[in-house]
């Protein structure tokens, strides 16, 4: 699970992490009220929304202005301008992808002179099995292109579990970040911070670009990013609180409902297959033959009729879906239960596509007849390579039912 820059910062604070101080607002009243409350001089106004590439990225509406979702303000007054420009625009980052994201969180945050911008992240090693940090003095720019360009310029220590955060990784952090003297003393102690708050908070990912220095002498957190390992949530209710649904894929969250392996993705076929195995091989050969999913999922091995309908309401609800793969292969799972859940779900909720089933292993002959008997415009398949050429023939044809 994700959560907003302003939450991360909230949590990483009350391990006693420098942050400045700051406040989320939903709206220009709340941002003008947070700055007047922060003081200035320098205030910085920022698009929360989960994705990075905030501050290059653009908003699609031209009353948003050009000047990219983080902001310096240098009044209460241009706080109230920003915060209005943003709030409800769409900002386009590389990380969101074309589409964007609208922006309905500000978090106003006390601005910084900055003299270096570090990077600083930590994350699960699993070919370790240790929490690994990564440092480089190349903060603030896209790091991927660092990695890439100048890798020796991104260092990397991993912390063993049985000993915790030693005073040699502090060491070692202050060194690759080229920090000496009290910045270096400043280091060790932010480092066994961030370890602490890891480890105490099952993170997965922790990301901190930039660090900085400000002109001060001090080391600030400027941007923070934060993940979460979903399987330790239930430990973690002040966390799972944090969630912000508004930021998920509509169709990913009613899928977890109903405990289904769903993960939308771009394409025009939809698919609903048992195992994730077979459903990846699915998605594979539909790409062969020219045409890309529209989601992966793997209904599992005991759904219920049910969780078959909820299933293909889910897949029918999505736009971009112009055809449908059934591609099971009942060996716990039934064919028959399958066959049913289809029917029930097309006879809710209409099908305005053409769907192709393919059905094998236990019950199948039930399931066909099912299908057959059911009098919709079911195109029925013999083999995977069959039930793909057929839903993309049908798809590429535009075909309606
Ligand atoms: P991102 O673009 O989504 O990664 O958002 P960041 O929070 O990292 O902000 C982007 C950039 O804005 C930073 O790299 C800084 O250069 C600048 N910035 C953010 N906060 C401050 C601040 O308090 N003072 C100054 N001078 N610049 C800031
Ligand atoms: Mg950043």
């Amino acid at each position: 699970m994700n959560i907003h820059e302003y939450q991360a910062k909230a949590v990483l604070r009350a391990f006693g992490v420098p942050i400045a101080a700051g406040f989320p607002a939903f709206t220009a009243e709340e941002a003008v009220e947070g700055a007047r409350k922060l003081g200035g001089p320098l205030w910085v106004v920022k698009s929360q929304i989960h994705a990075g590439g905030r501050g290059k990225g653009r908003f699609k509406e031209a009353t948003a202005g050009d000047k990219g979702g983080v902001r310096l303000a240098k009044s209460v007054d241009e706080v109230n301008t920003f915060a209005g420009q943003m709030l409800g625009a769409t900002l386009v980052t590389v990380q969101t992808g074309p589409h964007g994201k609208q922006v309905n969180r500000l978090y106003i945050e006390d601005g910084a002179t900055i003299d270096k911008e570090l990077y600083l992240s930590a994350l699960v090693d699993r070919q370790k099995s240790r929490v690994a940090f990564v440092l480089s003095t190349e903060g603030g720019v896209n790091i991927e292109e660092v990695a890439h360009h100048t890798p020796e310029k991104i260092h990397s220590f991993a912390v063993d579990p049985a000993t915790g955060i030693m005073p040699h990784h502090g060491r070692a952090a202050a060194r690759a970040l080229a920090l000496t003297g009290d910045l270096a003393k400043q280091t060790e102690s932010l480092i066994a911070k961030l370890y602490a708050a890891f480890l105490a908070k099952d993170m997965s990912m922790l990301e901190i670009n930039p660090l900085i220095v400000m002109s001060n002498g001090q080391l600030r957190v400027l941007d923070a990013k934060v993940s979460f390992d979903d399987n330790a949530l239930y430990r973690h209710p002040d966390i799972a609180a944090l969630r912000d649904e508004s930021e998920e894929d509509a169709k990913e969250i009613e899928a977890s409902k109903h405990d289904l392996n769903y993960v939308a993705l771009e394409g025009s076929i939809g698919c609903m297959v048992n195992g994730a195995g077979l459903a990846m091989a699915t998605m594979d050969i539909i790409k062969l033959y020219g045409e890309s999913p529209a989601n992966f999922l793997d209904v599992g091995g005991g759904a219920s009729k049910d969780k078959v309908t909820a299933a293909f309401k889910i897949i029918t609800a999505d736009p971009n879906v112009k055809g449908i793969l059934v591609n099971i292969f009942g060996g716990i799972m039934r064919c028959d239960i399958i066959a049913e859940g289809v029917i029930a779900a097309v006879k809710e909720v209409g099908l305005k596509v053409p769907l192709v089933v393919r059905l094998e292993g236990t019950n199948v002959d039930l399931g066909k007849k099912i299908i057959r008997e059911s009098g919709l415009n079911v195109i029925p398949a013999d083999d995977l390579d069959d039930a793909a050429q057929k839903i993309v023939n049908a798809v590429k044809k535009g075909q309606t039912v």
